[in-house]
C-alpha cells in the first residue's frame, strides 16, 4: 500500500489528509491524531467521548497488538487537550471459542513460554469453548481469557495509558448485551439480507446467534428455532450441538439438543462488533487493515441498517514488523511491552506510536539505538534545543506533550501529590502511577502541563554512550566517566541524574539481549594480567600517545592499523592486546570508535599499562 492510499471502506474510501487539504478543508495538522480528533468532533459526540479498540485473546498480546491501544491513546489525548472527557475502552473478545492451540504464550511477567511447557492437555480438551471457559494454562488467573486480559491491561499500565479493559463475556453475562441480541434476533430477516452481501452461505436457516452447549460447553452454530419474548417472558434459542470447522480441523459437537437464553451464547463476530459499538457508545475505533477489508464494511452496514446506529469514526492503521519479520506467535517472533521496557524508557516506546499510522514500518530491537536517538532529537526539537525543518518542529510541538506527560507525572509525583487539594476528589494522584489517576482530571492535566517546562532540565545520555557506561563494572566508574565527559554536571538535580543514569541499565539490557558490541565488561577497577612482547608494548604506547592527542573514533581505528604495520605486529594480535587490557578478553567491539567514547585519561593510562 502506498503512503497515502487508504483501503476502500465499503466503497467509500476515507480521504487522506492530503486529499482533504486539496479539497480545501481545514485539516492541516502536523500530528495525525489531531486530524482524527477533528473528524471525531465533526460527529458532535456526547461526553464522555468513547475511544475503543479490541482483540481476540489468541496467542500473545504483543507489541503489534499494542499499536491499537496507542493509536487510541493519542486520539484520546488530542480530544482531552481540547477539553473533552474521554474514556478509552478495549474489549477482549473472550467469548470467542478457542479454535487453534497457540504455540507461544506469555506468563504474567511478560516472558514468552513455549506451549509445550504449560498445561497443554487442559487446553486441548477445551477446543471450541469460550476463552473465559478455558482454564488458565499458568494457573494464576480465573481462565485463559482472564490471563490474556490481565496481560493486555498490564501492557497499557506499563505505558501509562488509562485503559478500561472490557471482557466481552462480561458484557453478555451482565445483561448489557440483552437488548441488542434480542433486537438482532427480532430482525433476523434484515440481518440475513445485510450479511449475505458480505458472506457466503447465508440462507434462511442462518440465525445470527451462537449458543453455548449446556452439555459440553462448546460454542455451537446450529440454531433450530428462536422464541422471541415480545415483551413477555424471556427470549429462548433452541440449538443442536454440531461440529464446528476450525481452520483445517473439525471440533466435534456432542449432539446435545437444548435451549439457551440470550446471555448463554454470543453474536457472530460481524454482529458482535457493531453490537459493542452500540452498548459501549463508541465514537472512534482504530483497526488494522485486515478489518478494513473484512468486518468493517459489514459492521458499518449492520450498524446502520440492522441496529439503526451510527458506526464510529474509523481509522485504518498499517501493521509493523519486528526486525523485518511479521509478528507471529507461532514462530516466536513476538515481543511484549514488558520486554521492550526493559530496554527503553516508556516515553521512547510511546514516541514510536506517534508516527504516521498508515505507513508500514519496522520495530528493530537490533537498532533500538536509532529509535532512542530519534526520540532524543524529537524531545530537543520540542524544547527548542535543536533546529529542525518546519514540519519536524511542528510535529514535535504537537506530539511531544502527550508522549511525555506520563513521564513528567511520574518524575514529579511528589510535587503533584502536594498539589493534591487542587485535584478532583481531593486528589487521587497515585504515587506509583500518577498519570493513570489524573489523565482525565482537568486540574491534574494542568498541573502536569506546567511541569513539562521543568522537565526541560532533564538529562539524556546518548543511548550508545549509556551502553558504554553499562560496560563498567561499578556505579562509581560510570558516574566518574559521565561527569568527566560533561554528560552529567555534578550539580544536576537528583531527578535529572536519575533520568540520565536510568538509561544505563536499559542500554545494558539491550546489549545483552542483542549480544552486540556493547555486551562486554570494561575492567576499569584493576588492570587485567597481560604479558606482551616488546614490539606490542611499544605499539600500545604509541597508540596511547595518539589517543592522548585527541582524535575521533574513525581516526583512532585507522591509526591502529598503521601502528601495527610500523611495529611489525600482526594487526589481529594488536586488537587482541587492546581487548585484553580493556575487557580481559580476546575480542570486543570495533576498537577505535569504542575507545573514543571512553574517558580519555583512563584509556591512555591503560594502554601504557600504568593502571
Ligand atoms: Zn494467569
Ligand atoms: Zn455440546
Amino acid at each position: 500500500m502506498s503512503d497515502d492510499a487508504e483501503p476502500s471502506l465499503d466503497g467509500e474510501p476515507i480521504p487522506t489528509d492530503e486529499a482533504r487539504r486539496e479539497d480545501g478543508e481545514e485539516t492541516h495538522n502536523a500530528f495525525w491524531a489531531d486530524a482524527v480528533a477533528d473528524r471525531v468532533l465533526e460527529r458532535d459526540p456526547s461526553e464522555p467521548i468513547v475511544v475503543k479498540g479490541g482483540i481476540s485473546p489468541s496467542g500473545v498480546p504483543h507489541l503489534g497488538n499494542v499499536n491499537e491501544i496507542m493509536r487510541g491513546y493519542f486520539v484520546a489525548e488530542a480530544l482531552r487537550d481540547r477539553g473533552y472527557d474521554v474514556r478509552q475502552v478495549f474489549t477482549t473478545d473472550d467469548r470467542d471459542p478457542l479454535r487453534k492451540l497457540p504455540r507461544t504464550l506469555a506468563d504474567l511477567d511478560g516472558n514468552l513460554v513455549d506451549f509445550g511447557d504449560v498445561d497443554a492437555a487442559a487446553l486441548g480438551k477445551n477446543m471450541g469453548h469460550s476463552y473465559t471457559d478455558v482454564p488458565d494454562p499458568f494457573g494464576c488467573c480465573e481462565s485463559y481469557g482472564a490471563h490474556f486480559s490481565t496481560l493486555i491491561a498490564e501492557s497499557a499500565e506499563l505505558l501509562d495509558v488509562p485503559l478500561e479493559v472490557v471482557s466481552t463475556t462480561e458484557l453478555y453475562e451482565s445483561g448489557r448485551m440483552d437488548d441488542v441480541v434480542e433486537h438482532v434476533l427480532a430482525n433476523q430477516d434484515r440481518a440475513r439480507t445485510v450479511l449475505a452481501e458480505y458472506q457466503d452461505k447465508i440462507d434462511e436457516d442462518y440465525v445470527p446467534f451462537n449458543p453455548i452447549c449446556a452439555n459440553c460447553g462448546k460454542i455451537t452454530e446450529t440454531v433450530t428455532s428462536v422464541d422471541l419474548a415480545d415483551g413477555e417472558g424471556e427470549t429462548t434459542i433452541e440449538y443442536r450441538c454440531t461440529d464446528m470447522e476450525a481452520g483445517n480441523r473439525t471440533i466435534d459437537g456432542c449432539g446435545h439438543e437444548g435451549v439457551a437464553g440470550v446471555r448463554e451464547g454470543k453474536l457472530p463476530w460481524r454482529f458482535e462488533w457493531p453490537a459493542q459499538w452500540q452498548v459501549l457508545g463508541v465514537d472512534f475505533e482504530p483497526f488494522g487493515k485486515d478489518h478494513a477489508e473484512g468486518s468493517w464494511p459489514s459492521g458499518k452496514d449492520i450498524a446502520e441498517n440492522v441496529l439503526d446506529i451510527d458506526p464510529p469514526e474509523p481509522m485504518v492503521y498499517e501493521w509493523f514488523t519486528l526486525d523485518d519479520e511479521p509478528f507471529s506467535s507461532s514462530d516466536g517472533n513476538v515481543i511484549l511491552v514488558h520486554d521492550v521496557l526493559r530496554m527503553v524508557e516508556p516515553e521512547v516506546l510511546r514516541y514510536f506510536f506517534t508516527k504516521e499510522p498508515r505507513r508500514a514500518r519496522d520495530f528493530s530491537v537490533e537498532r533500538l539505538d536509532l529509535l532512542v536517538d530519534e526520540f532524543d532529537r524529537f524531545e530537543r526539537l520540542y524544547f527548542g534545543e535543536t533546529a529542525g525543518e518546519d514540519d519536524e518542529t511542528a510535529f514535535a510541538d504537537a506530539a511531544y506533550p502527550a508522549t511525555i506527560r506520563p513521564t513528567v507525572a511520574a518524575t514529579f509525583a511528589d510535587r503533584l501529590a502536594r498539589n493534591a487539594e487542587s485535584l478532583r476528589d481531593g486528589g487521587e494522584a497515585d504515587q506509583d502511577a500518577p498519570w493513570l489517576s489524573i489523565a482525565r482530571d482537568p486540574a491534574g492535566r494542568e498541573a502536569v502541563e506546567d511541569l513539562i517546562e521543568t522537565f526541560a532540565g532533564r538529562i539524556r545520555l546518548p543511548y550508545t554512550y549509556a551502553a558504554v557506561l553499562g560496560m563498567y563494572e561499578s556505579e562509581s566508574a560510570r558516574i566518574a566517566d559521565a561527569e568527566k565527559q560533561d554528560h552529567v554536571p555534578a550539580e544536576a538535580a537528583e531527578w535529572a541524574r536519575e533520568c540520565a543514569f536510568g538509561r544505563v541499565a536499559l542500554a545494558s539490557e539491550w546489549a545483552t539481549r542483542t549480544e552486540n558490541e556493547y555486551d562486554y565488561t570494561v575492567q576499569r577497577a584493576s588492570m587485567p594480567e597481560a604479558d606482551f612482547d616488546r614490539a606490542t608494548a611499544a605499539a600500545l604506547a604509541e597508540l596511547a600517545t595518539f589517543v592522548e592527542a585527541g582524535h575521533d573514533g574513525e581516526e583512532i581505528q585507522g591509526e591502529i592499523f598503521e601502528i601495527a604495520r610500523r611495529h611489525d605486529v600482526d594487526v589481529g594480535d594488536f586488537f587482541s592486546a587492546g581487548y585484553r587490557l580493556l575487557f580481559d578478553e580476546d575480542q570486543g567491539p570495533q576498537l577505535g570508535p569504542f575507545i573514543a567514547k571512553l574517558d580519555r585519561d583512563f584509556v591512555v593510562r591503560r594502554l601504557r599499562q600504568e593502571a
